[in-house]
């Protein structure tokens, strides 16, 4: 019996959508040595506020997440979903219009304490269970689920960083990869994005992103001379592909009207992850809509070649705008 990739599980955004909120999480405490202490350690250290930082959290906590289900990586309608994440602009406004559309990145969770309860509160006290977890004592209805801007931005920089390289690679744009490829005498590869033209995001920097090479990498291209830069993209590219979808499972799951047994994803972010490695392995092309900006496929899989428009809706919206101009 094989194993088949279903995808994950629904995305979708709260009814009434999400919100920015500044806020703090607690941390357990720092020790002299400046590590924060775990848990069980921390029991006598004191706890203290994170600094306020910017969160994205729903509007109702509460509400149940089923309205708008969709599938991001069955659905052609969203088979561009990973580059429209890229390529998003990292500020709260469009973060805010993605997440209310596509639901939140289902990872990099943190419990918030909104500013103006934190600044009501004289000292953080912990309840121990048990078996030693502590809980913050405090008002459910005084904490959030969010996640935080900062998190978002390197999600959407990572993707973005992997995404250039993978357009590089299979252009085999050689003086490219030169640029921001660095192979040292031992073999380990240092992938720089900042030496790419990925335009601005915010003025941030990317991190660059170091890979030893693993046995199946080394079966595949062997020992890299120093200039292997091609081998050594493809292989930063498995790697992160790889570290970046987050499994569930093997578990059974629907399949059409049957049941399989199946690999899904865990969240919005690794099902992006996924459809990226789809696109990578299908060598999928993408054009962006002239009445959306949003990526969509295009070539004979997508059966949509030449197409300027993702949708019969922007199609149509085109149309209209262009008879309105006329009259
Ligand atoms: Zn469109």
């Amino acid at each position: 019996m094989s194993l088949e990739i279903v995808s994950s599980a629904v995305h979708c955004p709260p009814a009434s959508g999400f919100t920015w909120i500044s806020g703090s999480t607690v941390e357990m405490g720092i020790d002299e040595s400046g590590d924060p202490k775990t848990f069980i350690e921390a029991r006598d250290v004191k706890p203290v506020w994170s600094m306020e930082k910017r969160y994205l959290t729903p509007i109702a906590p509460d509400e149940l997440e089923n309205v708008s289900i969709y599938d991001p990586l069955t659905s052609a309608e969203h088979g561009g979903l990973f580059k429209n994440f890229a390529s998003l602009e990292a500020t709260e406004e469009k973060i805010l219009g993605f997440a209310n559309r596509y639901g939140s990145l289902g990872a990099h969770g943190e419990t918030v304490i909104p500013t103006e309860i934190v600044k009501s509160i004289d000292a953080i006290e912990f309840e121990y269970s048990g078996d030693g977890e502590p809980t913050l004592n405090i008002e459910r209805k005084h904490s959030f689920p969010g996640q935080e801007l900062s998190a978002w931005r390197s999600e959407i920089m990572n993707m973005n960083c992997l995404i250039a390289l993978w357009e590089s690679l299979r252009s085999a744009q050689t003086k490219t990869l030169r640029r921001a490829i660095h192979i040292d005498r031992e073999g380990a590869i240092l992938y720089d994005c900042n030496k790419l033209d990925l335009g601005s995001k915010d003025d941030v920097s990317y991190r660059p992103i170091k890979v030893i090479p693993d046995e199946t990498d080394l079966l595949r291209f062997g020992h890299l001379s120093d200039t292997d830069f091609q081998a050594a993209g493809w292989i930063v590219l498995r790697k992160k592909l790889s570290e970046n979808v987050n499994w569930r499972g093997p578990n059974i799951a629907w399949s059409g009207s049957n049941l399989r047994l199946a690999f899904r994803t865990y969240g919005l972010i690794s099902a992006l992850w996924l459809q990226f490695f789809q696109a990578v392995q299908g060598d999928l092309r993408y054009e962006q809509c002239l009445n959306c900006s949003s990526f969509f496929q295009v070539g004979p899989s997508a059966g949509r070649k030449g197409k300027t428009y993702c949708s019969n809706a922007c199609r149509t919206a085109a149309y209209r705008a262009r008879k309105e101009q006329k009259t």
